[in-house]
């Protein structure tokens, strides 16, 4: 494998957040395949669970996925991060959730975004293999999450109302208390 490298993060306001990404044709092309280790090493540095090419200045249709358990998902997979290329999504569930998001290209900011909690997805591996899969919680959140960024779309679109926005430092709180609160219950 090639040497990694990290790239920088485009933030809310660079026009590429807002484009709409390419299909990859040439999967296995060393460009792509060096995009991918750039982007894995990258979303592993900042401890994020996501991350897609706009995010580091590429319009192109692939994304990672690195679930791991978190204080609102005790309960998510630990995975090995997954890309994934020319992502389609096939059929979803009609119910949605409301969880929090944040957003690497948005630092210091929350929000409670509707998603739906069950999505049946087709995809294009690294390998250039072609998978088809149904994804639920926490991984069908990401996966919505980092699809939007390949079509231009931020979570901060999917909010129902400005106040549904928070920010890191109220949510950090928030996050102490519910579990605070669990504990207690759960006694
Ligand atoms: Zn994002």
């Amino acid at each position: 494998m090639s040497k990694s490298t990290l790239r920088q993060i485009a933030q809310l306001g660079h026009p590429i957040l807002r484009a709409n990404s390419t299909l990859i044709s040439q999967v296995k092309s060393t460009v792509i395949q060096k995009l991918i280790d750039d982007m894995i090493a990258t979303v592993q540095e900042v401890d994020g669970v996501g991350l897609a090419a706009p995010q580091v200045f590429s319009a192109l249709q692939v994304f990672i996925i690195a679930s791991k358990p978190n204080p609102r998902y005790p309960q998510a997979p630990l995975m090995r991060p997954l890309a994934i290329i020319n992502p389609e999504i096939l059929s979803t569930s009609e119910e949605k959730s409301y969880e929090w998001e944040g957003c690497l290209s948005v630092p210091g900011i929350r929000g409670l975004v509707p998603r739906y909690t069950t999505l049946h997805i087709a995809y294009t591996s690294r390998s250039g293999k072609k998978f088809e899969k149904t994804l639920d919680g926490f991984v069908a959140r990401i996966f919505q999450h980092e699809y939007d960024h390949i079509h231009g779309l931020i979570y901060l679109d999917r909010v129902d109302t400005n106040q549904a926005l928070i920010s890191e430092k109220e949510y950090q709180k928030m996050i102490r208390r519910d579990y605070i609160q669990q504990t207690i219950y759960d006694k």
